[in-house]
């Protein structure tokens, strides 16, 4: 994997982040500027441009994460819409019984 320094800027819910991809001696290494990214916790902006952005494909597919990143994109997209219908659910249900 050849070396790669790139860094991207990802508007958020409220503001924008940067967030740097660096590829040294076939490392890839992520960071965002956000909250949970200075904490080294992988948040939603890298999880985006991770799950968008070709050029960083093959870096992903090297590093043997590109399947998980579509999976985690796919599992947080599952949640929100399991968290939607539950919600819609349970008002449907009080507005029954109550
Ligand atoms: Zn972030």
């Amino acid at each position: 994997m050849k070396d790669f320094e790139k860094t991207y800027t990802i508007q958020g819910s409220s503001e924008e982040h940067t967030i740097k991809v660096t590829v040294h001696d076939g490392k890839l290494n992520i960071r965002c500027d956000c909250e949970a990214g200075i904490h080294k916790r992988l948040c939603k902006h890298i999880i985006q441009l991770a799950t968008s952005d070709e050029e960083l494909q093959p870096f992903l597919v090297d590093a043997n994460l590109d399947k998980a990143f579509d999976n985690i994109f796919y599992a947080k997209k599952e949640i929100e819409r399991l968290q939607g219908e539950s919600r819609r659910l349970r008002i449907k249900i009080e507005k029954a019984i109550f």
